[in-house]
């Protein structure tokens, strides 16, 4: 990193900051100009966390670090794209997974039935919350273990690999019984103790963005996983907290071409969170596809009137084909394989 002095700094601050890179375990390189004097730290500064440290000294303006704070998740480290897998769902490297099913798992009718129709119109991933973290507590909390055996006769009817939300470390044991990729949600994002448990699970886990997360915040979230042992870890945008008010979320596309420039893993977005409103989600997933995303994940439901949870961004079953059908046209534009 470099450590850039103030105008007025002393001598005697320069040695000092110097004797303090070095005891950080860095390299000190002291570079002066007309101006002022910067010192170059050399050496790997994540290991050292020392912005903090150096920040505070006596004569410093500021402190500018070179590398991403992140280090397992980044490009840099592993330049070749990770792809996930897990049953019949794949992510990344050219091959889209488009996972869609309803908000929450309410009946054995109502998944199994989603699971029929998003499969026929070319989805390779089943989703269903079965424990719901719900912004009310009075709100649906999910059919818990139910719902997860419902999920597992879906994919036993169908094929499909299923994606479900752990909401606590206490119950990963039991959803990774049923479910293929653990998801985690916006709002565990940054619950570490529960990222550092998943991490030593064996299932593939997808961690979505938190709403008012940066996307460094992301990948370093990514980086417990993948510090635990579990290099499976698919991202996801699915809209950030902003002052516009005609979303429920405001979802920002940039995300996916600036993490595809800074990390090895697969990206996909939730336009069904991102937007919010069941007309805008087409257009959101057509254009993610074109930002160059691994993926979707879409909400859809039998009935979405009578849904347990988020039934006004859920996508009905021909809503959902109509939609495929122009993400299909999308993926050959952009040369990526459904
Ligand atoms: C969900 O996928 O239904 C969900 C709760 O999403 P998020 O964590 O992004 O709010
Ligand atoms: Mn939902």
């Amino acid at each position: 990193m470099i450590v850039v002095m103030r105008r007025d700094a002393k001598e005697e601050d320069i040695q000092h900051m110097v004797q303090q890179v070095e005891s950080l375990g860095l390299k000190p390189t002291v570079l002066r100009g007309t101006e002022r004097t910067v010192i170059a730290a050399i050496g790997d500064e994540r290991a050292a966390a020392s912005v903090g440290v150096l920040e505070s000294g006596p004569g410093v303006d500021e402190v500018l670090p070179v590398l991403a704070p992140y280090k397992l998740a980044s490009l840099e480290t592993k330049s070749e794209k990770t792809v996930v897998r897990a049953g019949s769902l794949t992510v990344g490297n050219g091959q889209l997974g488009i996972i869609a099913g309803p908000c929450s798992v309410e009946s054995e009718e109502q998944i199994i039935g989603t699971a029929r129709a998003i499969k026929k119109y070319g989805a390779t991933g089943l989703r269903g919350g079965a424990f719901k973290p719900r912004t009310s507590p009075y709100s649906f909390q999910g059919m818990k273990e139910a719902g997860l055996k419902l999920l597992a006769a879906a994919r036993a009817e169908t094929g499909l690999a299923v994606v479900t939300e752990v909401v606590s470390a206490e119950d990963i044991d039991l959803v990774a019984e049923y479910a293929d990729v653990l998801q985690i949600g916006a709002r565990n994002m940054q619950n570490y103790r529960l990222l550092e448990a998943v991490g030593r699970s064996k299932r593939p886990v997808l961690l979505k963005r938190g709403p008012s997360a940066t996307v460094d915040e992301l990948l370093l979230a990514a980086e417990y996983i993948l510090d635990a042992g579990n290099q499976q870890v698919i991202l996801c945008e699915r809209g950030i907290r902003t002052f516009e008010a005609h979303t429920r979320f405001t979802l920002p596309l940039a995300t996916v071409p600036y993490l595809q420039s800074k990390t090895h893993l697969p990206v996909i977005v939730d336009p069904s969170h991102g937007t919010g409103h069941t007309p805008l989600v087409p257009a959101m997933a057509r254009a993610a596809i074109a930002a160059g995303a691994d993926g979707l994940i879409i909400e859809v439901h039998p009935n979405p009137e009578k849904a347990l949870s988020d039934g006004y961004q859920s996508l009905t079953f021909d809503q959902f084909a109509e939609m495929m059908r122009g993400c299909l046209k999308i993926a050959q534009a952009m040369g990526v394989r459904i």
